[in-house]
Formats: C-alpha cells, sequence, structure tokens
C-alpha cells in the first residue's frame, strides 16, 4: 500500500515517511545494507544503472539503500525535492560550499555561524581566492548591504550556535534571490519539525544530522536538501567523487532516531523554556539566551518563522570562566560536552565547544562571553533539570560564602 504523506502532519511523517520502499522479505524496519558493490548479471542493466538511466546503486560511495531511505524521509520532512546526504555535518557544509564556489567570488555570511563553517569562511575560502564578507548576525541592513554589493552565496544560520541569534530568513532569501545569489541555511538548530526555510524562499537546507535528526549522540552524519534537484545533483557528485559519503550504519542509526524527531523536539523545547524561565530568576546569571523569551531581540522573528522554539538555549554567568568550572561539574543530570540535540541534557562552554577553534578575541567579537554556557536541553523531566541547576547554583553559593 502506498502511503500518501503529502496530507500527514509532520509527527506522522516522522514515524512513516521514506521508508516503504527498502523495506525488504517484509521486514517492518529499513534493513543495513552494508554492501561496498551492488552486483548485476545483466550487462545492459548495469550500464543503464551506472549511467542514471533506471535506478538502482553500483557502489557505495555513491549511493546505498539505507542512507537513500534516510535522506527519502527528510526529503519529506523538508518538503524538498532533492536531498544529498553526508558523513558529517561539517561534509556537507563543506561539499556544498566548494562544488558552487571558485577563485574570484564573493559570499556573504553571519558572524556567528558554527565554529567550523566559521574557519571555512576564514581560513579555507581566503586561501582559494574567495572573498568572504561576515555581517553582524541579527542586522538585517548589513546582511542586506553586503549582499548587494554582489555574491554568488548569501549563508545564513538560524538560530545561531551558541547566543541563539534569529535571522529572518523570508526577508533574507528575497533580498538573496532577487540579485541572483544562491541562498543556503543551516537548519540544525530548528530542525525541519520547526522550521522549513525552503519554504520561506531559500535554495538549499543544511543539517548536521548528527544533532537533532539522530537525537541519541551515536552516529555522525549531514545532509542537504533542495528545491532544485539540478543544484543537488551538481553537490552530489562533488561528494560522490571526493567520497564524504555517509556510512550505513549511521544512516540506520539516524532514521531510527528520527522516528521520535517530534516528540524529542517537543519535549525539548518545552524544558527549554522552563529552564530558560528560572535562568532569568537565578542572581547568578547575567544574561540568558533563548528565542522564546519575550526579551530575546528577534521573539517576534523565531515566533513567525518558527513552529516552536527549540532544545537549545545558553546563558553567561557572572564570573565568568571561574564560575564556569565551578558550577558545570556540580550538575547531576547533564553530559559535559561538545555536541548538543541529544535525548540527555548536554552543557558546555562555547569557548570549549562551539567555539574552541577561536581565540578569545575573536569570541569576544562575536559577542560570546567566556562565561557563556550552552544548553542542548534533553527530554528528561523538566523539573528535575531545574532542580539541578538550582541545587549546583546554591552549592556554588555556599562554597563562595565560606
Ligand atoms: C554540529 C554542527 C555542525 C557540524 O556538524 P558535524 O556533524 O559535527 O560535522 C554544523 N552546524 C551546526 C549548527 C552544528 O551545530
Amino acid at each position: 500500500m502506498t502511503k500518501n504523506f503529502e496530507q500527514a502532519k509532520i509527527d506522522t511523517k516522522s514515524v512513516w515517511a521514506g521508508e516503504k520502499d527498502y523495506l525488504v522479505h517484509g521486514a517492518t524496519q529499513v534493513p543495513v545494507i552494508p554492501s561496498v558493490a551492488f552486483g548485476y548479471d545483466d550487462m545492459d542493466e548495469w550500464y543503464d544503472v551506472a549511467i542514471g538511466k533506471k535506478k538502482g546503486h553500483i557502489y557505495g560511495r555513491n549511493t546505498n539503500p539505507t542512507v537513500q531511505a534516510f535522506e527519502d524521509k527528510l526529503k519529506i520532512l523538508e518538503g524538498a525535492e532533492a536531498v544529498t546526504s553526508f558523513s558529517t555535518g561539517m561534509a556537507a557544509i563543506s561539499n556544498t560550499l566548494y562544488t558552487f564556489l571558485v577563485p574570484g567570488d564573493r559570499i556573504v555570511s553571519i558572524k556567528d555561524t558554527y565554529g567550523g563553517t566559521n574557519k571555512i569562511f576564514t581560513e579555507f575560502l581566503p586561501r582559494m581566492g574567495v572573498e568572504v564578507e561576515l555581517c553582524e548576525t541579527g542586522s538585517h541592513e548589513a546582511i542586506a548591504e553586503a549582499v548587494q554589493k554582489g555574491c554568488k552565496i548569501l549563508y545564513l544560520e538560524t538560530p545561531t550556535n551558541p547566543t541563539v541569534k534569529i535571522t529572518d530568513i523570508e526577508k533574507m532569501a528575497k533580498v538573496g534571490k532577487d540579485l541572483g545569489a544562491l541562498v543556503i541555511v543551516d537548519n540544525t538548530f530548528a530542525t525541519p519539525i520547526n522550521q522549513n526555510p525552503l519554504q520561506l524562499g531559500v535554495d538549499l537546507v543544511i543539517h548536521s544530522a548528527t544533532k537533532f535528526l539522530g537525537g541519541h549522540a551515536d552516529a555522525l552524519g549531514g545532509v542537504v536538501c533542495g528545491k532544485d534537484p539540478e543544484l543537488i545533483e551538481k553537490i552530489y557528485h562533488y561528494r560522490e567523487i571526493n567520497g564524504a559519503t555517509m556510512d550505513p550504519w549511521a544512516a540506520y542509526l539516524i532514521l531510527r532516531g528520527m522516528k521520535t524527531l517530534h516528540l524529542r523536539i517537543e519535549r525539548q523545547a518545552s524544558n527549554a523554556m522552563k529552564l530558560a524561565n528560572y535562568l532569568q530568576t537565578e542572581e547568578m546569571v547575567e544574561a540568558v539566551f533563548y528565542p522564546g523569551l519575550e526579551t530575546h531581540p528577534n521573539h517576534d522573528i523565531a515566533k513567525k518563522q518558527m513552529r516552536g522554539f527549540g532544545g537549545m538555549l545558553s546563558f553567561a554567568v557572572k564570573g565568568g570562566v571561574d564560575t564556569v568550572r565551578e558550577l558545570l561539574p556540580k550538575l547531576q543530570f547533564a553530559h559535559r560536552a561538545a555536541n548538543l540535540g541529544a535525548v540527555e541534557t548536554t552543557v558546555g562552554p562555547a569557548r570549549t565547544t562551539s567555539h574552541v577553534e577561536c581565540t578569545p578575541e575573536e569570541r569576544a567579537a562575536m559577542g560570546i562571553p567566556e562565561g557563556l554556557i550552552r544548553v542542548s536541553c534533553g527530554i528528561e523531566d523538566g523539573e528535575d533539570i531545574i532542580s539541578d541547576f538550582k541545587q549546583a547554583f546554591a552549592s556554588l553559593r555556599t562554597a563562595v560564602r565560606s
């Protein structure tokens, strides 16, 4: 029976979409197919598959059925026409940029992109003779001005890592498209549950599947989704030759994780909202960053373009790094690790996680205080998370007093 997902809600899509073509022997779950090569008895059929005339698989660096099931699910969740996947989120980002940029090109982006992305902008692209202009994150005027000077790519990320700044996707997509730029959005923090940039006019949407899509911190992956199959075909071609292919075992784990994506995102967002509200009342906290807070400078834009505000928040503590060093080890229900989007709450200072590649001066220039703590809310009970932070702050205050 073919299932029609056009009308289904996103929760139903998370569970069912993209899997039916890959179920064999009556299995109800997509199998892991770790085969490096796929054999043919019929030489003509082999040839037709090899030249893309007929559907099928030839060699694991190019395509694989388990990996394709993952791509198909994401295609439906993002409302894309075509999707290609990668070994990691950074592979998705770098392969996409290197597919389109050649010496002499110009790219416009924002200062607060993910640390690895920022390194591509500041270290690798200039070395290739590509001009990079990084604008103040959240300043729509600055971005529009930079785009108007001409650029091949406008690259955005919203919400950003780690201070969850918001850019108006629809507005900036229009600015970029009007001037003929390719508009790309890193949608890792929002996930397709909360935000679909393709529906807001952008050309390409990128995810680190390692994070919320997989959701269990046990597999690396990346993906690019687009409305125009020709764009995706070009990126796929770059990837099949350069080799940053997603592993079938990773694809299986991420697919399995994605069946509960909607449930996890709902709980993570409600926990993040509760924790943000509590942190605002905590005397040792200087500032709380969460798009769901009315005090967030772009709360209105977030409300307009997101269905939920996500599980990511950050806050700055009084006393900087010294406080961070004392506070984080006191938490009971949190991994102190450089990851996000998992079912367990995960905390880390920006200086050792998202922006470890940057110098303190670079972080200061991006508005990232050294006392900034990033929290990826897990799916635990919200009250337990708050109690945990409360006891950690309380024991810190006791230590300070004695
Ligand atoms: C983690 C992350 C990436 C990179 O993904 P990897 O899978 O670690 O390579 C890119 N963008 C954002 C926003 C991220 O959080």
